[in-house]
């Protein structure tokens, strides 16, 4: 396809919320000075009952940025408030562009709408370009021998380590926006100022644990090289330590681009000379490839987003008690650190990947109830809620998930010995529980008095008998499962 230097391409952006180290953004450029950056306020996502109030005031601040990135580089971000179905074809129509580009995603949702968008736009004569850039390898790039995807991590983690990455592309510079009269066709045609959280219906007043925008996700992975990245290896799982990047909200908008990022642990591994530096980059790179395992399972198995991969667990009796269930969201439990971990979410907008393992096999395997509830609920809390992550950290605590690991249930009182064995962690989101023993924090056995004293409830379940009840169960599905076969 050929272009000229006067030819507009806009550029929808969706989970790659940055001009620098964009991929599709880079080649649309290459094509045309007259890159203009769109973004769609989707109601459907929007109105679908499942934002957290957290991940949109952290999203609208990328867009502000991002506005502002756009103007520092000769262009605009234009912002639209409907359907992309109906919205893109009607402003690409209006503003006479040649092209639509975006970078693709993994998601069954946006499958299924970009191709219906493609179609749209290519129905009224305008070209579309999709590009893998939220990935360092494409889907198709990594597959086993037979040419099926990976189901087991660590093969996929042997092929996709091995293989060359892509550096940092390009940053939007010297590009061309819209004329006066071409943005007032524009206003015509649906956009509009960008709009607050607030204004959207999404309120949100604690900090944010991690700031808006490309510029903050640069200093955190920075700082994170700089200082944490080093220890990363132990100090992962204390969650009372900044011993992690937090930088899941900034990797799951694309507030920083994942080349951006690797080309940093690059830097980190050339500069260093010690074995246990390299250990430690090597689990962090681990956890990016843990990131795109999920999104290679996602785009493979579209059918993860509704349920159990493995047998046993699709028909596993789960007793879905709703009080329960509300213990857990509340962070009542009478588990300190499982109550801990679900008010720091419930505060903070973010949690703990040791605490997610616990948390989740808390409600799984001691309380009983199907992990696709606790999946809903970390996607209306979380700050950087992603789909194909949030289904496999689930799958993978129910044991319900594609890599089987022997039956593990997760044992709160032993995890708080290991992994907060002062207890900082708990006292720091149990204020009520400060003042008592280490000793009670960590194994929960709290006398009745402390207890009524500190108004902190008593275990809704016993963990030694719903473990042993868990395990039964299970024994009994994989027995029917034989049977059946
Ligand atoms: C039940 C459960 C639910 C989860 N839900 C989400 C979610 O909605 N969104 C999300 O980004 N992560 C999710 N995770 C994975 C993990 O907990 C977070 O990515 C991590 O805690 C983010 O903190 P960080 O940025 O400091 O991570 P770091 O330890 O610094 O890791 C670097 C990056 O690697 C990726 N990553 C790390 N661990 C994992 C993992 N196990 N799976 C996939 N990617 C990973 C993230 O992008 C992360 O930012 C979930 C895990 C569990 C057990």
């Amino acid at each position: 396809m050929q272009y000229t230097m006067t030819d507009l391409i806009l550029f929808w952006h969706r989970r790659d919320l940055r001009i620098a180290d964009n991929v599709g953004l880079a080649i649309a450029r290459q094509r045309s000075p007259k890159v203009v950056g769109v973004f769609c306020l989707d109601p459907e996502i929007l109105e679908g009952g499942d934002v957290a109030p957290v991940r949109m005031q952290y999203m609208i601040g990328c867009l502000q940025e991002l506005q502002e990135r756009y103007t520092a580089a000769g262009s605009q971000l234009l912002i639209l408030h409907n359907r992309p179905l109906q919205a893109l074809p009607e402003l690409a129509t209006a503003l006479k562009a040649k092209a639509v580009f975006w970078n693709k995603d993994v998601e069954p949702y946006s499958r299924s709408r970009d191709r219906e968008v493609a179609e749209a736009l290519r129905a009224s004569g305008i070209q579309v370009e999709a590009f893998w850039d939220q990935l360092l390898h494409a889907p198709q790039e990594i597959q086993a021998g037979s040419g099926q995807p990976y189901t087991v991590f660590t093969p996929f983690w042997r092929n996709w380590s091995n293989r060359t990455k892509a550096t940092p592309q390009a940053t939007l510079e010297n590009a061309q926006g819209l004329e006066p009269n071409e943005m007032a066709i524009a206003q015509q045609s649906g956009v509009i100022p960008l709009p607050t959280a607030k204004d959207l219906g999404f309120v949100w007043t604690n900090e944010l644990p991690l700031a808006p925008g490309t510029g903050a996700a640069e200093e955190r992975l920075e700082a994170f090289c700089d200082r944490a990245l080093g220890e990363y290896q132990e100090q992962r799982n204390y969650p009372a330590n900044p011993g992690t990047s937090q930088l899941s909200a900034a990797l799951k908008f694309g507030a920083i681009g994942v080349r951006t990022v690797w080309a940093a642990t690059v830097a980190v591994e050339e500069q260093s000379r010690s074995d246990e530096t390299r250990e430690n980059i090597k689990t962090w790179r681990q956890e990016l490839a843990w990131r795109e395992f999920y999104q290679h399972a996602m785009y493979a198995f579209p059918d993860l987003a509704k349920g159990a991969y493995r047998e046993p667990f699709k028909t596993f009796p789960y007793e879905n008690n709703p009080d329960f269930f509300q213990a857990w969201c509340d962070g009542k439990t009478g588990y300190p650190i499982v109550d801990a971990a679900m008010r720091q979410m419930n505060t903070v907008g973010w949690m703990h990947n040791r605490c997610r393992m616990i948390v989740a096999s808390f409600l799984v395997k001691d309380l009983f109830v199907n992990s696709q509830f606790g999946e809903r609920y970390f996607t209306q809390k979380l700050i950087d809620w992603d789909l194909s992550a949030n289904n496999g950290g689930w799958q993978w605590s129910a044991s319900s998930g594609m890599d089987p690991k022997p039956l593990r249930i997760f044992n709160p009182a032993s995890q708080a010995k290991k992994f907060d064995p002062e207890g900082e962690y708990i006292r720091e989101y149990l204020p009520e529980l400060r003042s008592l023993d280490t000793e009670m924090l960590i194994s929960g056995v709290i006398p009745v008095m402390e207890r009524d004293r500190c108004g902190y409830p008593a275990p809704i379940v016993n963990h030694n008998q719903q473990q042993g009840k868990f395990k039964a169960v299970y024994q009994q599905q994989k027995g029917l499962q034989a049977k059946a076969k």
